[in-house]
């Protein structure tokens, strides 16, 4: 009975948590739109000299403003602030450094509030003798590190997704983590983990809501149509067995095991200790969580075999459960991957993993960064080459902190740009393998993450005659990323004209030669 019951609360909850997902949108919305009817109205009720996350419940707050306010952490937890001119952003209170949590709290007569007090009198850089007086060092040399721009406003941005803008799905996760109940309970672990496991994997749409009415026992075996009343006498249509339930269809049965029998998952169906169906899930996602896609694709395919079966539908004709499972799974995967690029269409030499000269008219510049997540270190590297594939000069030099890998590599296209304009150069490529980075300035769209950064390299693109943004793949890219990797070793700032360092030699060769175009 405790069982049944947990199993239907986590549907439930689901649906709860889904929905406090739905609210965080809405709230969202909220502060990143401020001038709709709705966000005037209730600002100017509820918080008319505040913040939205400084706001309270206000006299007689109505429904929709109390569900907003219930969902106030989600969404301080899923946004972060990248710094424009400093004036909206509190330093103590907002989220605008990794290492938030150290900043505060606020020092006695300290006369610092927002940002712009950080800032020095022309707001254009950092007053580096107060950032250090006020922060340990490290901190204070990573908020050196973040790029301001006194004509720019600050920007939130939903840092849970790299594009910088609101998803439901990580918002469902953040409801999830604050979801106490979920985390003491030890079974929920297991949860947490499963729905990872479902969202993340590339399987049909129809193959996740089966696995969330499995996890939920919402299947209707012959044993769960008997426990609501329905008087089925029918046993299992593939062995006879009298009680069936989910694990006797899915791992038990005789019919089930000769599929299983076919896969390269050894005899896991008789794991010992794995009695319901999220034991078994465990043991996948534990020893064989590069099969996970194809388990659920197979579990699907045993279940409407099965159907068919109960239904009298089997027509004789069908394939090995496994094989369709795998065929529907590799269309899919295939389909998918046609969707991302197709849409990267309009951007330069889309597809290419060797290294391409430019025309005569042009340079290219290869720009790349290597990054380091535990010290947020990033080494910055670039070459500058013509038509010959000759290289007229490379650089590298390590940034001693980026909050991201996309940080970092527009913080090497921006370094690169600025000794390309101090040379003098007018017609330029840059070429970087962040793919996300190029769509972004092919189009103009704004990254909020990085918003100030990109702006400036939006506009410092403007000085040059002809400026193109070209992706390649990393295999094209290799005399950069190794610059870019050296960086991380010797710290000293490198210029170099006419060569590479010596390190890259080998793949300025090598591209040359595979290069064949024209
Ligand atoms: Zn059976």
């Amino acid at each position: 009975m405790c069982v049944s019951k947990f199993r239907g609360g986590l549907g439930f909850r689901h649906l709860g948590l889904f929905n406090r997902a739905l609210l965080a949108k809405q709230v969202w919305r909220l502060i990143t739109s401020p001038t709709t009817l709705a966000a005037r109205t209730l600002k100017a009720r509820y918080f008319p000299r505040s913040s939205f996350f400084d706001a309270k419940i206000g006299y007689r707050p109505s429904y929709i403003w109390r569900s907003f306010l219930s969902v106030k952490d989600i969404v301080r937890k899923g946004c972060k602030w990248n710094i424009g001119d400093g004036r909206s952003v509190n330093v103590w209170n907002d989220f605008w450094v990794d290492d938030h949590t150290n900043l505060g709290p606020k020092p006695n007569n300290c006369d610092v509030n927002q940002v712009r007090d950080l800032l020095n009198l022309e707001g254009d850089d950092w007053n580096r003798e107060l950032l250090y007086s006020l922060f340990p060092h490290n901190n204070a040399s990573k908020i050196a590190c973040c790029f301001v721009s006194k004509s720019r406003n600050d920007v939130l941005f939903w840092h849970k997704n790299p594009g910088g803008r609101f998803s439901c799905k990580s918002a469902y996760f953040l409801a999830l983590e604050a979801d106490e109940d979920m985390v003491r309970n030890a079974i929920s672990e297991d949860s947490i983990e499963f729905w990872r496991a479902v969202w993340k994997a590339r399987v049909p749409g129809k193959v996740k809501l089966f696995m969330w009415r499995a996890w939920n026992n919402y299947v209707p075996t012959i044993d769960n149509l008997q426990s609501r009343g329905l008087n089925h006498t029918s046993s299992c249509t593939h062995c006879g067995e009298t009680t069936e339930n989910l694990v006797h269809v899915m791992f038990k049965c005789s019919a089930a095991k000769e599929v299983w029998d076919r896969c390269s998952l050894g005899c896991f169906y008789d794991t010992q200790g794995a009695v319901n169906f999220h034991d078994f899930c465990r043991v996948i996602l534990e020893n064989f969580p590069a099969e996970w896609e194809v388990f659920m694709m197979i579990l699907w395919g045993l279940w409407t075999r099965r159907n068919k079966h109960f239904h009298g539908q089997l027509n004789g004709r069908e394939g090995k459960v496994e094989e369709v499972a795998k065929v529907i799974l590799s269309d899919y995967q295939k389909e998918n991957q046609r969707g991302i690029i197709s849409s990267t269409n309009g951007v330069h030499n889309t597809h290419t993993t060797v290294w391409l000269r430019p025309n005569a008219q042009h340079i290219k510049i290869n720009c790349d960064a290597a990054w380091q997540k535990e010290s947020g270190k990033a080494g910055l590297g670039f070459v500058a080459r013509d038509y010959n594939g000759e290289v007229l000069f490379s650089g590298t030099r390590l940034e001693w902190y980026a909050s991201s890998p996309l940080e970092a590599e527009a913080k090497a296209v921006h370094w690169a740009m600025i000794h390309a304009l101090n040379r003098g150069y007018s017609n330029v490529i840059f070429e970087t393998d962040s793919l996300c980075l190029v769509k972004a300035l092919h189009n103009k769209i704004v990254l909020l993450e990085i918003a100030s950064l990109f702006s400036e390299i939006l506009s410092r693109s403007m000085a040059f005659n002809d400026c193109k943004w070209s992706f390649v793949k990393r295999e094209g890219n290799r005399v950069a990323h190794s610059i870019a990797s050296l960086a991380l070793s010797c710290s000293n700032e490198i210029m170099l004209d006419g060569s590479v360092p010596s390190c890259a030699n080998v793949w300025v060769t090598k591209y040359v030669i595979s290069s064949n175009i024209e």
